[in-house]
C-alpha cells in the first residue's frame, strides 16, 4: 500500500514538473536535427547519419514521464498532420550522404502508432530501402513491439537489416519502478526482446549510469549486475550515462544539492568490467550526452577531455586497454566519495567539500 502511494506520488510529481511546459513553437515539417557520426557494423566502422524527428512526444512522458529524461522539452505535445511528419522525414534525407546506417529517433517510440501512424512509418520504411543504407536503427518501448507489428515491418523492410532499441534502463524492477519511474517491467522487456530475436532484426538496450536516489557504488554495482541479466538476449548494450535534462526530476534534485551525474571514472569501471562478462559478438558502448559539463558526467575538470575520448574510442573499437592509461589526482576524491556516500544516505554533490579538494571549473 506504501509502495502504491509512492508510486502515485512520484508519477504525479513527474506530471507536476511539466505543468508549466511551453512547447518551442517551430517549423513542423523540419526535423529537430540530424547529423552523421561513426558507428559499427558488422566488423566494420562506418558512418551513421542521424534523424531526430519533432513529434508528439513519447506517449508515457506525456502521461507520467522518467524521472530523467526531458526529451518532452523538444515534443510539439499535440498532433502532427501525417504530411508533415513524413516532410520532416524527407528534409533530413536531403542531406543524407549514402551512410550505412541510418537512426531514427523520435524522442519517443517509433513504433508507437499514436507517435507515428502506420501509414508514415510505412512510407519512411520504403523510402530507405531504395537508398543503399545497411541497417536502420529505430527506438521503442516494449509494448508496441508485437508480431503483427514486427511482420508488417518485415514484409517492406525484407533487404536491409532493423536494429531495434529498447531503454530497459535497469535489470532490477525495484529500481526501474521507485528510481526511474519506467512503467514496465524485466519481463516485459524479455517478451519484447525475444519477438524481436525471433524475427531476426537487432536488439540494443540501453542502460541508465546512475539513476536518482542511487548513490554512485549502487549505481556501478546495478550496471554490472544488469549487463549479467541481459546479456545472452541483446546484441549491443548502449550505457546512458544521467545528464541533468530540464523539467526532471533528477533537476528537481540536482538544484537541491541531492544528485550528482555520475563521475567518469565510474564510466570507465563499468565498462571495462562489463566487457569482460559478455561474450565477443556482444557489443558494450556508451554515448555521453553533456560529458565534462556540470549537467553531465564529469570528473574534476581537467581529465575530463581524456576520459570522454577514451569512452568514445571504446565504444567505437572495443579495446579496454584505452582505459588503462588513465590517470588523475581525482581518483581518490572518486575513491573517497564510493565510500562516504555509503554514510550520507544518497549521492554527494560537488558543493560538499571532499578530503583531497580539486579545483572546480
Ligand atoms: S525515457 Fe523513454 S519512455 Fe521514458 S519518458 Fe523518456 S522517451 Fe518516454
Ligand atoms: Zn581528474
Amino acid at each position: 500500500m506504501r509502495k502504491q502511494l509512492y508510486m502515485e506520488e512520484l508519477s504525479n510529481f513527474c506530471r507536476w514538473l511539466k505543468k508549466n511546459f511551453v512547447p518551442k513553437p517551430g517549423d513542423h515539417t523540419r526535423p529537430a536535427r540530424c547529423w552523421s557520426e561513426k558507428d559499427f557494423l558488422d566488423n566494420r566502422i562506418v558512418d551513421a547519419f542521424v534523424i531526430v524527428l519533432k513529434t508528439r512526444g513519447c506517449s508515457w512522458a506525456l502521461n507520467h514521464g522518467c524521472t530523467m529524461c526531458g526529451y518532452f522539452n523538444e515534443s510539439t505535445w499535440k498532433k502532427l498532420s501525417e504530411e508533415d511528419l513524413f516532410r520532416q522525414f524527407e528534409t533530413a534525407m536531403e542531406q543524407y550522404n549514402g551512410e550505412k546506417i541510418v537512426k531514427i529517433y523520435t524522442s519517443g517510440s517509433f513504433l508507437d502508432n499514436q507517435e507515428i501512424k502506420p501509414v508514415v512509418r510505412k512510407k519512411i520504411l520504403q523510402t530507405l530501402t531504395k537508398t543503399t543504407v545497411e541497417m536502420v536503427s529505430v527506438e521503442t518501448r516494449p509494448e508496441y513491439v508485437s508480431y503483427d507489428q514486427l511482420e508488417d515491418i518485415k514484409k517492406i523492410f525484407r533487404t536491409k537489416l532493423l536494429e531495434i532499441s529498447i531503454g530497459l534502463e535497469t535489470a532490477n524492477d525495484f529500481v526501474r519502478k521507485y528510481s526511474i519511474n519506467k512503467g514496465f517491467t524485466l519481463d516485459d522487456y524479455k517478451k519484447a526482446a525475444d519477438m524481436v530475436k525471433k524475427n531476426d532484426f537487432r536488439l540494443k538496450t540501453y542502460l541508465l549510469i546512475k539513476p536518482p536516489f542511487l548513490t554512485e557504488k549502487e549505481s556501478i554495482l546495478d550496471s554490472i549486475s544488469s549487463v549479467k541479466k541481459i546479456m545472452d538476449c541483446t546484441d549491443t548494450i548502449s550505457f546512458n550515462p544521467v545528464n541533468v535534462q530540464r523539467n526532471t526530476v533528477v533537476e528537481y534534485l540536482w538544484r537541491r544539492n541531492e544528485y550528482r551525474p555520475p563521475w567518469l571514472w565510474s564510466i570507465a569501471e563499468i565498462l571495462k568490467k562489463c566487457k569482460k562478462l559478455v561474450k565477443d559478438d556482444v557489443r558494450i558502448k556508451c554515448d555521453v550526452a553533456g560529458g565534462g559539463k556540470k549537467r553531465g558526467a564529469h570528473n574534476c575538470g581537467r581529465c575530463d577531455r581524456r576520459f570522454l575520448s577514451a569512452i568514445a574510442s571504446f565504444s567505437l573499437n572495443q579495446k579496454e586497454e584505452v582505459f588503462d592509461k588513465l590517470e588523475c589526482r581525482c581518483r581518490e576524491v572518486w575513491y573517497d566519495q564510493l565510500e562516504i556516500e555509503n554514510l550520507s544516505f544518497g549521492s554527494l554533490t560537488d558543493n560538499i567539500p571532499l578530503t583531497h579538494p580539486v579545483s572546480w571549473r
